[in-house]
C-alpha cells in the first residue's frame, strides 16, 4: 500500500469537484482529483449538455414542422434518432475531450478508481492512500424513485431515456419538474403523446406561480397532456407497455413510464460517516462556507442540500478552493442563483418569488411588474408568447425575475447581474437595451417598475 500526500484531495470529478480542482491548482495547491468514472460526471456525460443537444434536435424539428409560417416551404420528414444520437454524443465527446486536456495541461493528479474515505482527510483506492491537508467531498447524484417503485424494464430513469435508440409513441412522465418537462418536451418534438403526472398543483412548480400558469397553458395547447394534484400509486407492465394508475383510481397507458422525482445524493458505502462526517438523509450537512463538520474538509455539488445545478457546483467549487487559500470568497445564497428549465417554452429565474418576498420583507413592502412578452418586437418575430416579472421591495433593490418564453433562458444572465447587484429598477431603467432584442422586455419592466412605462401602460 503507498500513500501520496497532496494539498487537497477531491473526491469526484463531475461540475462541483473538477471546478474545485482547476481553482486550486491556479492558487498553487497540489492536487488530486478521484474519479471513477469519467471526468466530467452527471453534467457532461448524463444530464446538462446531452439533454440539451436533444432538445436543440426537437427546436429543429419544431422549426422545420412550422417554416411555412415564416414563408420557407420545407418538408419534415421525421427524425433520425441515430443521426440525433450521433450529434449528442459528439458534442458530449468533443467537450470531454476538452476537459481532460485542460485537466492534464493544468497539473491535476487524476486517479482513476473509486475512492473510499478511510479517514477525514485521506481516500482509499485500490490499495493506495491520496492524503490531502484539505479534503473535497463531490461525488454528486443519483436517479431517485419512490418507495415501492422499482425501475426496470420499461419503468426507467433519465439515464434510460438519453440513451433510447427508437422514439416511444406514448410516454408517461411521472414528474413535473425541471427534468420531466425538459424529457416531456423533446418527446413531443419528437412526434410522441406525452403524459405528465404530477403531485403538486403545477407544473414546474418550484417557479413563481404565474410562471407555471403560462407553462401549463403552453403545453395544453402544445398537445402535453398533465394531471396535477394528484399521487402516483402503481404501475404494471408487460411486452406491451406500462398501465399507471394514480391514487384517484385513474389509469395512464403508455410504452414507457420515465420517473423524474428527483435526484438524491451519491454518499452510501463511502466511508463518510464512519469517518465522523455528519449525514442528514444521505446528504452531507455543512455550514454555509460549505465545511463539513470536521475542520479542513469540504463538501460541493449535488450532495449539499440545496439546488442541483451544475453552475451551483461550479461556484460552490472555485469557492472552496477560495476559501482554503483564504481569500474569504463572498457566499453566494441558492436563491441568488440562476436556474433555467430548457423545455419549449423555456422558463428562467433568479431570486424570491413575489410570494416568497412578500414572507420575506412584508406583502406591503414589495411591489412588482408582469410586462407581456406580446410587447416585445423580437419575441413576436420568433413567435412565442411568455413574459418578464420583475420584483422589487419598495424604494430598494429588485429581488426577484421570472420569466417564460423561447429563448429567455439566454436573457437570466442579465437578471443574475441585477439581483446579486442588488440593482434598483431605477438604476437599470436608466441603461440602454439594443433593439430589437428580447433583452428589451426586462429593460420595459424595469422602466415600468420605476415609474415610467416606454411601451406598456
Ligand atoms: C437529465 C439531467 C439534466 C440536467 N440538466 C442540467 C442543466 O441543464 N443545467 C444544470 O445546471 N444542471 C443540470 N443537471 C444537474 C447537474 O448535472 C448536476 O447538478 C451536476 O452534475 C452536479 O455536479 P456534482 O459535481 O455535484 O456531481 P456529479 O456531476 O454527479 O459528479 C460526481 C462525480 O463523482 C464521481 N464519483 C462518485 N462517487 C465516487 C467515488 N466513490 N469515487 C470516485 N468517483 C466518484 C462520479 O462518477 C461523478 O463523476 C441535470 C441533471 C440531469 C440528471
Amino acid at each position: 500500500m503507498s500513500e501520496t500526500n497532496f494539498d487537497i484531495v477531491v473526491l469526484g470529478g463531475g461540475s462541483g469537484g473538477y471546478a474545485a480542482a482547476l481553482r486550486a491548482v491556479q492558487l498553487g495547491f497540489t492536487v488530486a482529483l478521484v474519479e471513477k468514472d469519467k471526468l466530467g460526471g452527471t453534467c457532461l456525460h448524463r444530464g446538462c449538455i446531452p439533454t440539451k443537444a436533444l432538445l436543440h434536435s426537437a427546436e429543429v424539428a419544431d422549426v422545420s414542422r412550422e417554416s411555412a409560417k415564416y414563408g420557407v416551404n420545407t418538408t419534415f420528414n421525421g427524425v433520425d434518432i441515430a443521426a440525433v444520437t450521433a450529434y449528442r454524443e459528439g458534442i458530449v465527446t468533443s467537450k470531454f475531450k476538452g476537459l481532460e486536456g485542460l485537466i492534464k495541461a493544468r497539473k491535476i493528479t487524476v486517479v482513476r478508481g473509486e475512492g473510499k474515505l478511510v479517514a477525514p482527510k485521506t481516500v482509499q483506492v485500490g490499495d493506495d492512500l491520496y492524503t490531502g491537508k484539505n479534503m473535497i467531498l463531490a461525488t454528486g447524484s443519483y436517479s431517485r424513485t419512490l418507495p415501492g417503485l422499482e425501475i426496470g424494464g420499461r419503468v426507467i430513469t433519465s439515464e434510460t431515456a438519453l440513451a433510447l435508440d427508437y422514439i416511444p409513441k406514448k410516454v408517461a412522465i411521472l414528474g413535473g419538474g425541471v427534468i420531466g418537462v425538459e424529457f416531456a418536451s423533446v418527446w413531443k418534438s419528437f412526434g410522441a403523446e406525452v403524459s405528465i403526472i404530477e403531485a403538486l398543483p403545477h407544473l414546474v412548480p418550484n417557479e413563481e406561480e404565474s410562471v407555471s400558469k403560462q407553462f401549463e397553458r403552453a403545453y395544453r395547447k402544445r398537445g402535453i397532456e398533465f394531471s396535477l394534484g394528484i399521487r402516483f400509486q402503481s404501475v404494471t407492465q408487460n411486452d406491451q407497455g406500462v398501465v399507471v394508475t394514480l391514487e384517484n383510481g385513474t389509469t395512464v397507458e403508455a410504452d414507457l413510464l420515465l420517473v423524474a422525482v428527483g435526484r438524491g445524493p451519491s454518499t452510501a458505502g463511502l466511508g463518510f460517516e464512519e469517518a465522523g462526517v455528519t449525514i442528514d438523509r444521505g446528504f452531507v450537512i455543512t455550514n454555509e462556507r460549505l465545511q463539513t463538520n470536521l475542520e479542513g474538509v469540504y463538501a460541493v455539488g449535488d450532495i449539499v442540500p440545496g439546488l442541483q445545478l451544475a453552475h451551483r457546483g461550479f461556484q460552490q467549487g472555485i469557492f472552496v478552493a477560495e476559501e482554503i487559500a483564504g481569500l474569504k470568497p463572498q457566499v453566494v445564497d441558492d436563491v441568488n442563483i440562476p436556474k433555467v428549465t430548457y423545455s419549449d417554452p423555456e422558463v428562467a429565474s433568479v431570486g424570491y418569488t413575489e410570494a416568497k418576498a412578500a414572507e420575506k420583507f412584508g406583502a406591503d413592502k414589495v411591489s412588482s411588474y408582469d410586462y407581456n412578452l406580446a410587447g416585445n418586437g423580437k419575441s413576436h418575430i420568433i413567435g412565442t408568447a411568455g413574459s418578464v416579472k420583475v420584483v422589487r421591495v419598495n424604494d430598494g433593490p429588485v429581488v426577484g425575475i421570472h420569466m417564460i418564453g423561447a429563448r429567455v433562458g439566454e436573457l437570466i444572465g442579465e437578471g443574475q447581474l441585477i439581483v446579486n447587484w442588488e440593482a434598483y429598477p431605477e438604476d437599470v431603467a436608466s441603461l440602454v437595451h439594443a433593439h430589437p432584442t428580447q433583452n428589451e422586455a426586462l429593460g420595459e419592466a424595469h422602466l415600468a417598475l420605476a415609474g415610467k412605462p416606454l411601451h406598456a401602460m
